[in-house]
């Protein structure tokens, strides 16, 4: 019998073999390992497989960061080691240190999203880069939800597990989750705090008179009135004696400050709850009125969390002053605060008003759609969470602004995902081709993959009948195809052309011989095929459109969610399997 240290030495070996390929663990190899370890074991190789098939795929089910993670809780050892021989190890960009780091007892990172679309490429970077220097410090990562403005940027229920999955899916499961909408105690007692210290007060001008006053440098009459002149303001605010925009709580900085909109910014302010309901309905039964502004739940959260080290775009440098006046009148010192320069991703709809007008008109079926950069879409396409994570990565913290095309994410991608994808025929506008003076039926031995052999054999027939075989070709092949030319049909025999044939809308051409050798002497095309019977419909999903066609039906044996790759077509991810029928979407060349 097989113990359970079996199993621990398996997913032990399972781990080490990810990490030397790029986060994919091969079974062959991590039996060899297991097997090189405890060649006592080797009689009993056959009860073994299936364990480690287990274990390999629990391990693939993780990312490279969650493997490294539990690689070094189990084993330390077993990775110090594999970090010494950097050589086994694909090439894996490190992010340039964080400053200041021995300024704290741990590092402590948050990715801080308003719940109110689903996530996209454009957030990746800011998950990933405070999810791994969260994992490189040995520290921790929150997700807080930022969800306080009830009326121009309303949260929606769906979103707050919908980003939790997401973030789950992209391999940054944070350690801790927040949702601002359960800590409006905690503002108000700062708010009152600084309001009784002078450092605040409630402003109850009119917006126009305000603007027109700080953009002369001046303050607002209210800016002067004593603390306990504010405190009772304050309590009107919250009990409803003033309505909407009739008061606001504003943080006291320098009226001089060259950025207007550093001065005496607005903190908190009052929203209908008749009119402008919270979604969640815990936080509505309480009946809030007096809302935080950005700056100052953020800025209070991210001291009274301990974040040590913020992580953000470059628009945020203006929030950073603001915050930072709050911060002195509290006596607080200000986190770390790394800017990162704007990301642009040629040709993706990153915002997410549009993003979600369009899903509410029916312009996308969902938020998956193929056409949309949400992480869901992309993962539907067989994007994997890895290569997000290695671009992101790569391109790290950089101040300066950049411009990156969707194939830098393929080129990652497709190195990921070539040892996993099983090869497949499709042939998308098929047209017959008539083979004469065939020899007798074929069965072509094609490869599931080409570098694994194990991994199994498709077998396509063709008939022959009278010495004429026919077969299905793409009609980009076709139309390419010129008299005397020879060609090669992958995995079974080399043909002659002979001539279009318009009327019957056939190519004809003439058995030539077998040899893949002459094939390659003769520099001939090799092209994909299909027998003309037996296949399925194919359909794929892209970006820029559907394409139809005929594939093997090997393809309807794979189950949704499995990388395919379509030989000379592209990658792509099954979607939906019903029988004689799969849908693929579409990844990349
Ligand atoms: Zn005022």
């Amino acid at each position: 019998m097989l113990g359970p240290e079996v199993r621990e030495a398996l997913l032990k070996a399972a781990l080490l073999n990810a990490l030397k390929h790029g986060g994919r663990a091969k079974v062959g190899p991590v039996i060899g390992a297991l097997l090189a370890e405890r060649p006592d074991l080797k009689p009993l190789a056959r009860q073994i497989v299936p364990l480690a098939q287990e274990g390999v795929a629990e391990v693939n089910k993780m990312s490279l960061a969650e493997q490294k993670a539990l690689l070094e809780e189990k084993w330390p050892s077993a990775l110090e080691a594999l970090e010494e021989r950097p050589e086994e190890r694909e090439e894996e960009r490190k992010l340039p240190p964080l400053p200041n780091v021995e300024k704290y007892g741990r590092v402590i990172t948050r990715f801080a999203p308003n719940p109110d679309c689903v996530l996209h490429l454009g957030s990746a970077r800011a998950i990933v880069l405070s999810h791994e220097y969260a994992r490189m410090y040995k520290g921790l990562f929150y997700l807080r939800f930022e969800d306080t403005d009830p009326r121009t940027k309303a949260a929606r229920l769906e979103f707050y597990d919908a980003i939790l999955e997401d973030l789950e899916w992209l391999g940054c499961r944070p350690d801790k989750v927040f949702i601002q909408s359960d800590r409006l105690p905690i503002y108000y007692e700062h708010a009152e705090r600084l309001l009784e210290a002078g450092k605040a007060y409630v402003c109850t001008c009119p917006r126009e008179r305000f603007r027109e006053l700080v953009m002369a440098c001046r303050p607002c009459p209210c800016r002067s009135l004593g603390p306990e002149e504010h405190l009772e303001r304050w309590e009107m605010m919250l009990d409803g004696t003033y309505g909407e925009g009739e008061a606001v709580v504003r943080i006291k900085t320098d009226l001089t400050h060259p950025n207007p909109a550093v001065r005496d910014w607005p903190a908190l302010r009052i929203i209908d709850p008749e009119k402008h309901p919270h979604p969640r309905p815990e936080v509505r039964e309480k009946g809030y009125r007096v809302w935080p502004l950005y700056n100052f739940a953020c800025g209070i959260d991210d001291h009274l969390m301990g974040i040590t080290h913020i992580i953000r775009g470059k628009e945020h440098l203006v929030n950073e002053m603001r915050q930072r006046y709050m911060y002195a009148h509290l006596g607080w010192r200000y986190p770390e605060a790394i800017h990162y320069g704007r990301l642009k991703i040629a040709g993706a709809v990153l915002s997410k008003s549009k993003i979600v007008a369009g899903v509410e008109k029916g312009l996308y079926t969902g938020w998956d759609d193929v056409r949309l950069a949400t992480l869901r879409a992309l993962r539907r396409r067989g994007i994997t969470a890895e290569a997000i994570r290695r671009l992101m990565i790569d391109i790290g913290p950089k101040a300066a602004d950049i411009t990156i095309s969707w194939e830098n994410l393929y080129a990652i991608n497709r190195k990921i995902i070539d040892p996993v994808a099983n090869r497949y025929f499709f042939v998308w506008e098929p047209v017959e081709l008539l083979v004469l003076d065939c020899p007798g039926p074929f069965t072509a031995r094609l490869p599931l993959h080409p570098d694994e052999p194990e991994r199994g054999h498709r077998e396509l027939k063709v008939p022959c009948d009278g010495g004429r075989a026919r077969l299905l070709i793409s009609g980009s092949d076709a139309a390419e195809a010129r008299e005397g030319e020879l060609m090669r049909l992958i995995g079974l025999f080399n043909i002659e052309i002979l001539s279009w044939e318009e009327e019957g809308r056939c190519l004809k051409a003439r058995f030539h011989s077998e040899e893949y050798e002459v094939a390659r002497e003769r520099k001939a095309r090799l092209i994909h095929w299909l027998p003309a019977e037996d296949n399925i419909r194919v359909v794929v999903l892209r970006p820029e459109g559907t394409v139809e066609g005929l594939g093997e039906p090997g393809l309807a044996g794979e189950r949704v969610g499995a990388l395919v790759q379509l030989v000379r077509y592209g990658f792509g991810r099954i979607d939906e399997v019903k029988p004689g029928f799969v849908r693929i979407c579409y990844a990349h060349k």
